[in-house]
């Protein structure tokens, strides 16, 4: 069973070693090496119980305790916690029992020690991954209860040090205890580092998930995004509850960027895409669909809401790039729009429906916002 523990905590120490190679989570990092100490521990631990006495049982108990409190550490990391000075004065305590004199009662108290910091770090670690306001993924919910599990068998063990006898079975590696502890160690291992690794590739599924899902200069959501949800917001559609997309163009962008350089326009994409965020009403989502070019999608509107909206906007970034920018002709936005009464056949529809009425407001004369009225069928001018 000790074997089987050196080999499991060397192979999950590698396996977490690897992962960390592809992830570069620092996490990662602190629990191989946890399970590097417990492999060394446990090799220890045998030699010793073959008669290879090359160390003291208590350095092999010892590593036990360095293993959980790099656990610890990497749990910290991953939940992004500052741990406190006192974490730190674990091994100061640990090391100061090591002066005590030796003695049966010596063995009980180390044992008992032992058994407590490895609880207290187990259930330190299990605490940290409480979930504060933020769901936890499965696998980070998984860490939890195995390390809560694991704390709570140490503190148990640490009461048969009431048992008489328990000690010379323990040093000994010989009777029912030791072997219990074993198999839940060796059982431990394995939960512990299929959930860290769970965890961490959880994490970072979503954080890719993110990073595909938007524009990264306005992090507004991106065409695909959109795609995805659009459904989801426009099944509820009807004639007592029309939906609308506004398709939203800067008027003369190019000025901003050729007398004021890139930056700048890059800067006036942002404002605009903040304005956009902050007037969203309930049941709406934006986009940018690439360059100077934006989209609102609305579930529930009218055709006064959806101008309101619109000239709401354009009145915003007209007057923010007129005192930003001085240009030969204004900076200003045009927006197509139409309003439907029932679910679309597809966002791309939808889009063309709105690029023709933005092509129109453009060839009108620019600053304006055109709606087709898909309630009505009647097509509606309004500047
Ligand atoms: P119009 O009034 O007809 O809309 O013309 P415009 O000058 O606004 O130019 P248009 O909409 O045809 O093209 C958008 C320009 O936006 C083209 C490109 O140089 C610029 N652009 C596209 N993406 C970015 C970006 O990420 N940052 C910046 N700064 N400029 C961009
Ligand atoms: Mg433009």
């Amino acid at each position: 069973m000790l074997t089987l523990s050196v080999a499991l905590a060397a192979a999950a120490a590698l396996y977490l070693a690897v992962e960390w190679g592809s992830i570069r989570e620092p996490s990662l990092l602190f629990w191989s090496a946890g399970f590097a100490t417990i492999s060394v521990g446990s090799t220890l631990a045998l030699l010793r119980s073959n008669g290879y006495l090359l160390i003291g049982i208590w350095f092999a108990n010892g590593l036990l305790v360095l293993a959980h409190w790099l656990f610890l550490l990497g749990v910290a990391r991953f939940t992004g916690t500052r741990l406190s000075r006192a974490w730190y004065l674990i091994f100061v305590a640990w090391t100061a029992l090591l002066l005590l004199p030796e003695g049966p009662l010596w063995s009980k108290l180390m044992f008992l020690a032992n058994s407590l910091l490895v609880a207290l770090l187990a259930l330190r670690a299990s605490a940290l991954l409480r979930p504060h306001g933020r769901s936890l993924s499965v696998g980070a919910v998984q860490l939890r209860y195995v390390l809560l599990a694991h704390g709570l068998f140490y503190i148990a063990k640490s009461l048969t040090v009431v048992v008489p006898g328990t000690l010379l079975d323990l040093t000994a590696f010989r009777g029912e205890i030791i072997q219990i502890s074993l198999v839940e160690g060796t059982m431990a291992i394995m939960l512990i580092a299929l959930s860290m690794t769970g965890t961490e590739r959880h994490r970072r599924e979503k954080r890719i998930a993110r990073l595909a899902a938007r524009d990264p200069l306005t992090t507004l959501y991106n065409r695909r995004a959109l795609e995805a949800r659009a459904p989801r917001l426009l099944e509820d559609v009807s004639s007592a509850r029309p939906g609308a997309l506004l398709l939203i163009d800067i008027d003369n962008f190019k000025l901003v960027n050729d007398l004021f350089g890139h930056g700048a326009g890059d800067r006036l994409l942002v404002a605009l895409s903040e304005m956009i965020r902050s007037a969203l009403p309930e049941r709406a989502l934006a986009a940018r669909l690439g360059g100077d070019e934006f989209v609102i999608l609305l579930g529930e509107t009218s055709s006064e809401r959806l101008l309101a909206l619109g000239n709401a906007l354009r009145e915003q970034f007209n007057s923010t790039a007129a005192q930003t920018f001085s240009t030969p002709e204004p900076v200003t936005l045009s927006i197509g729009a139409s309003l439907f009464d029932q679910p679309p056949a597809s966002l791309a529809a939808l889009i063309e429906q709105g690029d023709a009425a933005l092509y129109e407001s453009k060839r009108g004369g620019r600053d304006s916002i055109r709606l087709v009225d898909r309630s009505s069928g009647e097509p509606l001018r309004t500047s």
